[in-house]
């Protein structure tokens, strides 16, 4: 064991460090990667313990940050494509310029999730697109490391705790690296994805091509949902709200995540990266935004000089705000979230249980009333149905 398993995050920090390569990343019961140690060829540098950021991570933190900017790609083609308001792509575009590279997340064939590395723009497509699963962080580190010592510059993305991880690994600061992460509300494993994706192929009757968690188009404006599009192999395209409350719904009552994500040592304003991106939830409700927020508005956190030099460079609309603005909807920049209470029962089923039957199991009645919301939300348009809302001074 390196450190507690409650308090690894699976960063893979420890498996990228080892001398021998006795560590690997294997999955647990829930799906969640967690390392584990050939003690044969184990040679008890403690290397793996010295770089775990879940046992020291104190020199990591950069001065807690007083200000935040709304901020949205000025392409807004790319601002359309992206999760948010784009602010990974302008960045990705001017490191590009410089001849850099950039890492990322993004699906394989069978929607896992892995880090890699691009050089173009061609490459960095599939890293956008917010893809709620633990990304497999593999030999990212390392591949990152030499990129940093031919002296390419470097932007790599992901997770806060990947993001520690990574410059646990390095040991050093290096000028011509940038780091972002996002705010996270915490993650599932591929084992709980992928079985919700198999039982949605089946309830389809189609293999999926295409899968996104974050849909812009077909009516789902981003300040309004979160919802689901999948591509099938029969031609059909799925994007319909109903389908969205299975995973979502779940997702946000914390049934899922990893057992570190309740407790995360990441969340607030105190930040491990140079820029911290997210989604500027609730923005212009009560203090006015003057630019339509249709298509998305990133939350933006610039922790350190190299991140304030890199966003004068870019090509983003943005402008202050306040920090009880961006806190009030995003609780992450806050604290982390408590487990459901149906969080054993879920895990003790998931492999047996059809993934629908068993998240309805859970939110029996909301359901029902969840379904009927979107019944009278597709009747009445989504500008009346809100208003009306808003009339009657109830929430989403
Ligand atoms: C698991 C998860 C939880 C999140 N929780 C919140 C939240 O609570 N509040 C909030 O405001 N925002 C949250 N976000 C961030 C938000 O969804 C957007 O990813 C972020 O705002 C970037 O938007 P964009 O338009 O700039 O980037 P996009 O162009 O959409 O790019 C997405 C970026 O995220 C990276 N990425 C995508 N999926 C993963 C992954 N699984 N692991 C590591 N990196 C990944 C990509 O490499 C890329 O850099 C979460 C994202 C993820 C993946």
């Amino acid at each position: 064991m390196i450190c507690e398993p409650k308090h690894c995050t699976g960063c893979g920090a420890c498996a990228n460090c080892c001398p021998t390569g006795c560590i690997t990343m294997q999955p647990d019961e829930k799906g969640f990667l967690y390392p584990q140690i050939d003690e044969t060829a184990c040679i008890q540098c403690n290397l793996c313990r010295k770089t775990c950021p879940a046992l020291a991570a104190d020199g990591l933190y950069h001065a807690p940050n007083e200000h935040c900017y709304a901020a949205f790609n000025q392409d807004e083609q790319i601002r359309k494509i992206s999760s948010s308001g784009g602010v990974f792509s302008a960045v990705a575009d001017l490191i590009f310029q410089q001849d850099g590279i950039v890492f990322g997340a993004a699906f394989d064939e069978h929607f896992k999730v892995l880090h890699r590395y691009a050089d173009r723009q061609t490459g960095v497509a599939a890293f956008r697109g917010s893809k709620y699963l633990q990304s497999e962080i593999g030999n990212s580190y390392q591949d990152c490391k030499q990129f940093l010592e031919q002296g390419r510059q470097v932007v790599f993305t992901g997770t806060p705790c990947q993001i520690a991880g990574l410059r646990k690994y390095l040991k050093k600061e290096y000028p011509n690296l940038l780091t972002i992460d996002f705010l996270c509300h915490g993650v599932p494993s591929y084992a709980v994805v992928r079985k919700y994706l198999d039982d949605f192929e089946k309830k389809y009757k189609s293999k999926i091509v295409s899968f996104s968690f974050r849909d812009k188009e077909h009516g789902h404006q981003w300040a309004h949902s979160c919802a689901v599009k999948a591509t099938l192999q029969n031609g059909k395209t799925v994007a319909s709200k109903y389908e969205t409350l299975y995973f979502w719904k779940s997702f946000l009552d914390n049934i899922y995540l990893r057992d570190c994500c309740y407790d995360c040592q990441y969340t607030g304003i105190r930040r491990v990266s140079d820029l911290t991106i997210g989604d500027f939830w609730g923005i212009g409700e009560e203090i006015p935004f003057a630019y339509s927020t249709a298509d998305g508005v990133s939350f933006l956190m610039i922790n350190t000089e190299r991140g304030q030099r890199c966003i004068e460079k870019c090509r983003l609309t943005i402008q202050q705000r306040t920090l009880e603005e961006a806190v009030k909807n995003n609780l992450t920049l806050q604290t982390s979230f408590p487990a459901s209470a149906n969080r054993e029962r879920f895990f003790q089923n998931y492999k047996t249980t059809n993934f629908y039957k068993l998240v309805t199991s859970f939110h029996k009645k909301d359901m029902m009333i969840w379904h009927i919301k979107i019944f009278v939300n597709n009747l009445l348009g989504d500008k009346i149905y809100r208003a009306l809302k808003k009339i009657s001074g109830r929430k989403l």
